[in-house]
């Protein structure tokens, strides 16, 4: 699956906020945004006025930055969200939220989503204790997320387990046993990520 490779603190820049790319990184002094804040660049110092398309372009790359996604497979989600009932600005993020990878991330079984991705590629978790290692998949209620048993002993895993992150009130987890459930759909008012989504939905529908 194609992912972007380059520098991730350049794409914080880019965006002006922190996107939380790196993982323990992020939370520290290192953080490349408590230096510089301005865009990476030649020219990345200028302000200039942003455009209504312009505004609505930043907050969708901003969007498809924060999961780690490519155009297509954001344009894919997209359209997913579009035809489903309700609004398509908070069907986007819910699917986003569901994202296999993303789970993981949430119940802090990886220390950011990129991190999360290369677990769930690698194969080290299954979904109601089937093999899975698809990071696109979109998890459903009632879903059980579990570390396979020969992982409970790496060191990665045995850190994560004693940094217990706290993971939202839509995911239910037991860090002992390195296990997950999803016990409801994420509502808006869940994902607590500085986000307008109708930005994205007025870009898409020109
Ligand atoms: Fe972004 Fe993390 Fe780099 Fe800071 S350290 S700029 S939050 S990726």
């Amino acid at each position: 699956m194609a992912r972007y490779t380059g520098p991730s603190c350049r794409i914080c820049r880019r965006e002006g906020l922190k996107l939380y790319l790196k993982g323990d990184r992020c939370y520290s002094d290192k953080c490349a945004l408590n230096r510089r804040q301005t865009a990476p660049g030649q020219h990345g110092a200028k302000k200039g006025k942003v455009s209504g398309y312009g505004t609505q372009l930043r907050e969708k790359q901003k969007v498809k930055r924060f999961y780690g996604l490519l155009e297509t497979q954001f344009r894919s989600t997209y359209d997913r969200a579009e035809k489903m009932k309700g609004i398509t600005g908070e069907n986007l993020l819910q699917l986003l939220e569901l994202r296999f990878d993303n789970v993981v991330y949430r119940l802090g079984f990886g220390n950011s989503r990129k991190e999360a991705r290369q677990f769930v590629t690698h194969g080290h978790f299954t979904i109601n204790g089937s093999k899975a290692d698809i990071p696109s998949m979109t998890l459903a209620v009632g879903d059980v997320i579990q570390l396979k048993e020969k992982m409970m002993s790496s060191d990665k895993f045995k850190a994560l387990m004693e940094a217990s992150r706290t993971a939202p009130n839509w995911l239910e987890v037991n860090l002992e046993k390195m296990e997950g459930k999803l016990v409801a759909l994420p509502a808006r008012d869940n994902i607590d990520l500085p986000i307008e989504e109708h930005l994205i939905v007025e870009l898409y529908s020109k």
